[in-house]
């Protein structure tokens, strides 16, 4: 084949289309292979992101704070925390309310297990309702007594006087010390920028431990309805890690989509089970400020 020959040239238009094809094919190919790999390096992160234990040392001052209610401490707290991938964790806040008592039925229908962070509801149904939670084999948390943001993260006093009166009543009404708890908003959120460093250390200081989500289900937006719900969920698990989804038992929508949420991810092969100490929390990350 000569230089400048009808055939070079055919030759060389085939190579360049050639190129032109190969090059962006393997192309893709590579990005792909990369976006895979910092997803699960991701997802590795996201669950790595559990925040160290604060101990006083024999010989270190207390914070005056640290002395208040001596009983409210969990002592069975594992420091590792494991991740079971393909589980999903279903929370409700805010309850109970008589929404709480169709959410356990539907949990019993399924034979599922899920986790309750309530509030310092008084009267027959709430601790009729505390101990069915208990009863049925669902883990019961901490959410708040009051859950009146601007009161709450006004100081570590104020937290802590909090979490204790609720830490007392679900005591009293469950025979059950509770281990876990959530923030009202998370656990950093507008309201408590001042003081989450110190009520987080606290807290686990205590050994308690705290459960943001890495599922909202978005049940208590403006727009929500039993539809939304379903999608938000199902649309947001996969199998690689596990998931803590947010959610509320105080509202028609979570407790509508609830029975088709459940059914689907059965379906799909996943788990679903109540929290304990023992699960790796998907806790938001501090902000960074540089
Ligand atoms: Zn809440």
């Amino acid at each position: 084949m000569t230089f400048g020959s009808v055939k070079f040239f055919k030759a060389l238009i085939l190579t360049v289309i050639g190129l032109m094809i190969l090059v962006p094919t393997v192309g893709c190919v590579v990005l792909k292979v990369e976006n895979s790999r910092l997803q699960d390096q991701f997802i590795q992160v996201d669950a790595e992101n559990v925040i160290y234990e604060n101990k006083i040392e024999p010989g270190q001052e207390m914070i005056p704070y640290q002395a208040l209610y001596p009983e409210m401490v969990c002592k069975d707290s594992p420091q590792e925390k494991v991740i079971n991938p393909g589980t999903v964790y279903l929370t409700f806040d805010d309850g109970p309310t008589h929404y709480t008592e169709q959410i356990l039925d539907t949990l019993a229908q399924y034979d599922v297990k899920a986790t309750f962070f309530v509030i310092g509801r008084t009267g027959e149904q709430s601790t009729r309702l505390m101990k069915r939670i208990v009863d049925e084999g669902h883990t019961i948390g901490v959410h708040t007594y009051s859950h009146e943001y601007l009161e709450l993260y006004r100081s570590p006093e104020a937290y802590l006087e909090d979490f204790n009166k609720i830490y007392t009543l679900i005591e009293s009404n469950t025979g059950v010390k509770p281990e876990i708890f959530r923030f009202p908003g998370g656990s950093i959120n507008a309201y408590n920028r001042a003081v989450y460093q110190e009520i987080i250390a606290e807290m686990m200081r205590r050994g308690f431990t705290y459960y943001d989500w890495n599922v909202s289900s978005e049940d208590v937006s403006a727009n929500s309805s039993q539809y939304t719900v379903v999608n938000n969920i199902l649309n947001k698990v996969n199998h690689k890690t596990h998931h803590i989804v947010l959610m509320h038992d105080t509202n028609d929508a979570t407790m509508g989509a609830l029975p088709t949420v459940i059914q689907n991810l059965l379906e799909s092969g996943y788990k679903l089970d109540a929290l304990t100490n023992e699960v790796r929390p998907s806790n938001f990350l501090y902000p960074r400020y540089y």
